[in-house]
């Protein structure tokens, strides 16, 4: 026990130490905001932090995506793979930023907790031989997390296939070490009609726009019937070129949200008869695309979580009460599918909303570094707990298994 204190001690002094060096890695992101999959200079920015490091990382620049990066200290090995006896510890950084808004989701942070939590997690196992497992620390460069689901795509690449345990945290208005985050698929419908004269010869066409509208108000009489929690919103983008000419084409994009996977597929489903009924009743040919990946709701891992707010409090971060809803979307959720994971929350001492003008503001200030710093070690003193306590790895192990279960009928 006092080791395990020591060690926690240690990185909180590391990471003090360093402060000012963590704050200009938030803030040359914060400067130069860079939109999903743009993120050049972050991603150079970030490989500089790790390769600057007396050579102790081994960085990956463009590791699988063109604005990801890998950075691991450690053993060779990790994951869930018969045999493999390394504990491999992740840390994620965000970094992208919003159009028009500049770092409104406080992505820079991101970036800065997860880079602090792993110098941090790395100064307190330095020279510990005697842990119960050899462990690893690797760091994922997450890009496009606002547009694409980079997160995604790194899963489809393998990224987070060595990987035993994943760690990170989102600015947010409070701190929590679980928020129930909300499914979120993006749907693009195309009704294609006929032209013709809209006074001359109306007959003669195939109203494309009649059938975006027709969709439109299904969609609304719909919404009467769905959950409180689940939600469907959209906007016509496409309604024709002129009044006297019957459109040809129409195109809707619509967003499908709800707590849980399972009932995401029943939303898709019933939106898509509502679609398809617009294109029937009009005669229009109708395409159903689906132009990103689905977002995951997060899978609770309550070992971590009680960990995490067990070492917050003692930094003095306050938990207040969980709202029972939460409407953000996260590409972690799909994360918390494969590993087992925590993806905390964090208040940066503003009661700014995220995605507006102010939390650019408040994400840029130093009063954001104090909270920001904390909560990357409250990160890292729950991965020197996971680490030192076989038990403790276990329960999270149990815990991530539990939850999947719960949500078996759906799946990968
Ligand atoms: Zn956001
Ligand atoms: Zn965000």
């Amino acid at each position: 026990m006092e080791k395990l204190q020591q060690m926690k001690d240690t990185l909180q002094i590391h990471i003090d130490s360093i402060q000012d060096e963590l704050n200009s890695l938030s803030q040359d992101i914060w400067s130069h905001p860079e939109l999903a999959g743009n993120e050049t200079k972050a991603h150079d920015r970030l490989v500089r932090f790790f390769s600057q490091r007396d050579g102790a990382w081994t960085v990956e620049s463009h590791f699988k995506l063109p604005t990801a990066f890998r950075a691991s200290w450690g053993p060779v090995g990790g994951g869930p793979k018969e045999g493999n006896t390394v504990l491999n510890v992740g840390f994620l950084c965000e970094y992208d930023a919003l159009p028009d808004l500049g770092h409104a989701c406080g992505h820079n942070l991101i970036a800065e907790v997860g880079a602090a939590a792993a110098v941090g997690l790395k100064a307190a196992l330095d020279g510990h031989s005697e842990l119960p497992v050899p462990v690893k620390i690797t760091v994922l460069g997450t890009p496009a997390e606002e547009a694409i689901g980079g997160k995604i795509d790194l899963i489809h690449a393998g990224a987070f296939s060595d990987l035993d345990l994943v760690f990170m945290a989102h600015p947010a208005q409070q701190d929590a070490s679980f928020l129930p985050t909300v499914t979120i698929e993006e749907v693009t419908v195309k009704y294609h009609g006929k032209a013709s004269h809209a006074s001359a010869y109306p007959w003669e066409g195939v109203n494309a726009l009649d059938a975006a509208v027709l969709a439109y108000n299904n969609l609304s009489a719909l919404r009467q019937q769905l959950k409180p929690e689940w939600r469907l919103h959209g906007i016509i983008k496409n309604g024709g070129v002129k009044p006297n000419i019957i459109p040809a084409y129409a195109e809707l994009e619509f967003y499908l949200r709800t707590p849980l996977l399972k009932d995401l597929l029943n939303l898709k489903a019933k939106a898509e008869a509502c679609f398809r009924a617009a294109a029937l009743a009009t005669g229009c040919q109708v395409e159903i695309i689906y132009p990103c990946h689905t977002y995951y709701n997060i899978l609770p891992n309550a070992t971590l979580a009680n960990l995490y707010e067990s070492n917050g409090k003692t930094l003095g971060i306050e938990f207040p009460e969980q709202p029972d809803f939460f409407s953000g979307s996260t590409d972690f959720g799909n994360v918390s599918f494969i590993v087992p994971g925590i993806h905390a929350f964090f208040s940066i001492g503003s009661a700014a909303l995220n995605h507006t003008k102010e939390y650019t503001e408040a994400a840029g200030a130093e009063k954001a570094q104090l909270f920001t710093l904390r909560t990357a070690k409250a990160l890292a003193m729950t991965a020197v707990d996971v680490v030192c306590r076989p038990d403790l790895l276990q329960q999270t192990r149990e815990d991530f298994s539990r939850a999947k279960l719960k949500q078996e009928n759906v799946l990968l």
